[in-house]
């Protein structure tokens, strides 16, 4: 038996985790399993005769893990420039605040989570919304050459956006004034607005 990619070991507080890219499983593994993935090389050759590693060399063969090659998918520049050119950019999405008067227990900005930002009262300012979609913008306007109906659709969220409803006021104006050209066709995507005349 041969596996052909290198597996990925994670772990959590309680558990160790193996994350196989080609099927896009996860499953638990324990340490014994966690030291034979970790040393066995892309086309070495294992067999399944021992009875601690029965379970995951199982695994391996039955859902076919860590066989197929991505590297070689992996898209070259120039065509995820031409992707870009011809298809835009579906959504923009402004992080206006990580602030939030609510405090809901599974937020990305509680304590529950070990890798993302806690609640602050950083805001966007003005001028770096306006480079975005200014940046935004002029890539979707070279796209609508290959395909005319393309949707604009910029998305407010945060934290509390609406904490910011003056700088979404003033983007929407802004939209409205310098890219008349894209208004009919733009959708604005905040819930706590609809109703209001954005
Ligand atoms: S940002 Fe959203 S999820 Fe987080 S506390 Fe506020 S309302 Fe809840």
């Amino acid at each position: 038996m041969k596996i052909k990619t290198k597996p990925l070991i994670f772990k959590t507080l309680n558990s160790l985790y193996c994350y196989d890219d080609s099927t896009k499983n996860v499953f638990p593994i324990n340490e014994i399993e966690k030291d034979f993935i970790e040393h066995i090389q892309p086309n070495q050759e294992f067999t399944a005769d021992n009875p601690n590693l029965s379970a995951i060399t199982n695994k391996i063969e039955r859902l076919g893990l860590f066989q197929k090659n991505l590297i070689s998918e992996i898209p070259i520049e120039d065509e995820l420039r031409n992707y870009k050119l011809k298809n835009g950019i579906t959504h923009l999405c402004l992080i206006l605040t990580e602030a939030c008067d609510f405090r809901c227990k599974y937020c990305i900005y509680s304590d529950n989570y070990f890798y993302t930002n806690s609640y602050s009262s950083k805001k966007m300012s003005f001028d770096v919304a306006k480079r975005a979609i200014d940046f935004y913008v002029n890539i979707n306007m070279k796209a609508i050459r290959y395909n005319p109906n393309k949707r604009f659709t910029i998305g407010f969220y945060g934290g509390e956006p609406t904490l910011c409803h003056l700088t979404i006021m003033k983007i929407v104006e802004y939209i409205k004034v310098e890219c008349p050209f894209i208004w009919d066709n733009i959708t604005l995507d905040l819930s706590q607005y609809l109703g209001h005349d954005l």
